[in-house]
């Protein structure tokens, strides 16, 4: 009789692969396991912690024989945080195993094997790339707590220190959190809904080096503000913009509606390329904008605009791509379901003096055909949907005019492949798929691909 695995079984297991949430697959005749924190070719001994019909999960005890690959974790909570999968992972073994994620989907589920997929590139200094950090706080046992969540809870785990957070976000993170009880304030307690600070988010312009400190809270009346305010200038001394976002709702959802300025800006400004972005507390931005450039400048040169062409942006944000690429096409059209971002992408064409880029809320879907229906011509379309990739609708309408050239930018293998073949059955043929590794650490992996009519 085959054997059968149960809950808090030990078994000594050879790891075969790495899910696209970097979870380790090993099978036991046949019934595969997942694992976290392990790595293809090692075997490892685990303890089972939960069984269902198809399929199991388990914890790792030892490592019996580890992959040349394995490295030390640099992070001292990496093992508890939720933040980074695969800091076990070499740098260089993150960027294999991303590129072989995209291969494997490409051939699975696209069925594409004729198209290549390049070596992922990567960062020279995997470290500190983040630009936005959103510390949650809280109270454990009388002491304040903050951190990042654990994977699949709401547990903090506390830390001072976050390798891929910017230096500022880190020592403003140690310090709030360690002056807390002398400014007389406490953190929230999500289960009492008491409490006041909900939240620290920190952002900061990479290429302008502004900083913006965001407390949220879950009162308006935030007692001992100007000694808060005290205490981040003298952290951060030059720092650009102090803002307080009340957020008095029993949620996970971190900001409130109300944002109040307590000091300097409301905005920060930040650059890609030489094109100017202003970013608010609450604004959709890239999080790490070095590769954010890397992103773009190959979603740019896959667009191969000579200066000719009518662009679409579908699914555009805050209209990045589009004023990025509006300095070498004749027009760009952006669409973004969110009316906010639609606001920030016309202030940013103002601020940079681009008039040839246009912005419409709205969904992609139907704003797309209307534009076709009153007569508009496209040459180029640039797509970057969310991670379900593009409606269904859209793909249709695509396939009904055909503009001769595709760029796809994708933040999900998965159904970037489905939709690749959706527009290969329909006339397109995919010419390349190039990975870019934007989050290290992470088992993300964003992906741009081109496609010509055929
Ligand atoms: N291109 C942007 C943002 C991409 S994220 C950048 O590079 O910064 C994907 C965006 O698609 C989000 O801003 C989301 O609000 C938007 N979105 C989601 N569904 C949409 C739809 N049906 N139509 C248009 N935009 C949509």
């Amino acid at each position: 009789m085959a054997y059968t695995v149960n809950k808090n079984d030990r078994l000594t297991v050879s790891v075969e692969d790495l899910t696209h949430d970097g979870a380790g697959v090993a099978k036991v005749e046949g019934y595969p396991l997942f694992i976290p924190n392990v790595l293809p070719g090692e075997e490892v001994e685990v303890q089972v912690t939960k069984t269902n019909k198809k399929y199991g999960f388990a914890k790792l005890i030892d490592v019996k024989k580890a992959s040349p690959d394995r490295i030390e974790p640099p992070c001292p909570v990496f093992w508890d945080c939720g933040g980074c999968q695969l800091q076990h992972l070499s740098y260089e073994g993150q960027l294999v195993q991303k590129r072989k994620t995209v291969r494997d989907v490409m051939d699975r589920i696209g069925k594409l094997p004729h198209v290549p997929v390049h070596p992922v590139k990567g960062m020279d200094n995997p470290w500190r790339y983040r630009n936005k950090s959103q510390i949650p706080f809280s109270e454990r046992n009388g002491k304040t707590i903050a951190g990042f969540y654990e994977t699949r809870t709401h547990d903090i785990v506390d830390t001072d220190q976050c390798i891929i957070q910017t230096e500022e976000a880190d020592a403003l993170m140690a310090t709030i959190k360690h002056k807390l009880h002398e400014l007389g304030l406490h953190a929230y307690d999500e289960v009492k809904h008491r409490g006041m600070l909900r939240h620290l988010v920190v952002r900061k312009a990479r290429a302008t080096g502004e900083v913006m400190v965001v407390l949220v809270t879950r009162t308006k009346n935030l007692a001992q503000k100007e000694a808060i305010i005290d205490v981040v200038k003298t952290v951060v001394p030059d720092v650009t913009s102090i803002m307080l976002n009340v957020n008095s709702k029993k949620t996970n959802v971190i900001f409130g509606e109300e944002t109040i300025l307590l000091y300097g800006k409301p905005v920060i400004v930040d650059k890609i390329g030489d094109t100017q972005f202003e970013i608010s507390a609450r604004s959709f931005y890239q999080i790490n904008p070095e590769q954010t450039e890397v992103l773009y400048g190959q979603a740019l040169e896959y667009a191969q605009l000579t200066g000719d062409e009518t662009v679409i942006d579908a699914y555009c944000g805050i209209g990045t791509i589009s004023l990025f690429l509006a300095k070498q096409a004749k027009e760009v059209y952006g669409v973004e379901i969110v009316p906010q971002a639609i606001e920030d992408a016309k202030r940013n064409a103002e601020l940079n003096h681009i008039e040839n880029a246009y912005f419409e809320a709205g969904p992609a879907e139907v704003v797309i055909p209307n534009w076709y229906k009153s007569g508009k011509k496209f040459d180029v379309l640039v797509v970057d949907p969310p991670r379900k990739g593009c409606d269904e609708q859209l793909l249709n309408t695509i396939l009904t005019h055909k503009p001769g050239r595709i760029v796809y930018v994708s933040c999900n293998p998965a159904t970037l492949a489905r939709d690749l073949r959706i527009l290969e059955d329909g006339g397109y043929r995919t010419e390349e798929v190039q990975p870019v590794d934007m989050f290290p650490h992470s088992s993300h992996v964003e992906c741009v691909a081109w496609l010509r009519k055929i």
